[in-house]
């Protein structure tokens, strides 16, 4: 049995990647940007752990995704369990999902000295965003917070996508969790985080 560390994931979700897309937020990162929007998946022991072939299982509640994207968290930390986890989407779902993933790393940098999973994860994606979010960089732009973060597409399915990679974001998502609590995907504004949990807290309301 493989097991994933993850700190959350969506079913529905239309503002990381191309179309309407499931996302796991992998939990633990080892780099330390200031203005990071989610300091509580760095720590390799937070989260919960699962069994990839559940984590899988409970995509089969939205069967009409388009695909897949890999947020955290550092997704190459985990590429083992993340491509087992590829392999089982693919094996389960019969409309061939696109898959699309973040690093904290400089993909130019790393490239040469990926370890064997981390290569089988990469040759798996078909669009890769890289680099750490930097605070004084930071920009609105298509699925990425800051203007340092590059968007390689690794396969020739979202081709189409390349001319359109300086658009605006496509904003945020809130949706309730199993357990009621308040999750958010996208790429928030500046000090999005402190404002928000500010005004959770005063309307008493739970936020991961
Ligand atoms: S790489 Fe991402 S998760 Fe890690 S510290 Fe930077 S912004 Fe936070």
């Amino acid at each position: 049995m493989t097991t994933i560390r993850i700190a959350r994931y969506s079913l529905c979700c239309s503002t990381l990647g191309p179309g309407v897309r499931g996302v796991v937020w992998v939990q633990g990162c080892s780099q330390r940007c200031p203005g990071c929007t989610s300091p509580e998946m760095r720590d390799y022991n937070g989260g919960i752990e699962m069994d990839v072939k559940e984590l899988a299982e409970r995509f089969d509640a939205s069967p009409d995704l388009e695909g897949f994207t890999f947020s955290g968290g550092e997704p190459m930390d985990q590429a083992e369990a993340l491509t087992e986890l590829i392999e089982e989407l693919r094996c389960r779902r019969g409309n061939n999902p696109s898959f699309m993933s973040y690093t904290g790393y400089i993909f130019e940098e790393i490239r040469k000295k990926l370890s064997f999973f981390q290569q089988k994860f990469v040759y798996n994606i078909d669009i890769l965003i890289d680099g750490p979010f930097i605070e004084s960089q930071y920009a609105n732009l298509l699925w990425r917070g800051s203007a340092n973060q590059k968007v390689y597409f690794l396969t020739d399915r979202y081709k189409a996508w390349e001319s359109r990679i300086n658009e605006p974001g496509q904003g945020l998502e809130f949706e309730f969790d199993e357990n009621g609590v308040i999750q958010w995907a996208g790429i928030p504004p500046l000090n999005f985080r402190e404002n928000f949990q500010k005004l959770m807290e005063q309307h008493g309301v739970d936020i991961e």
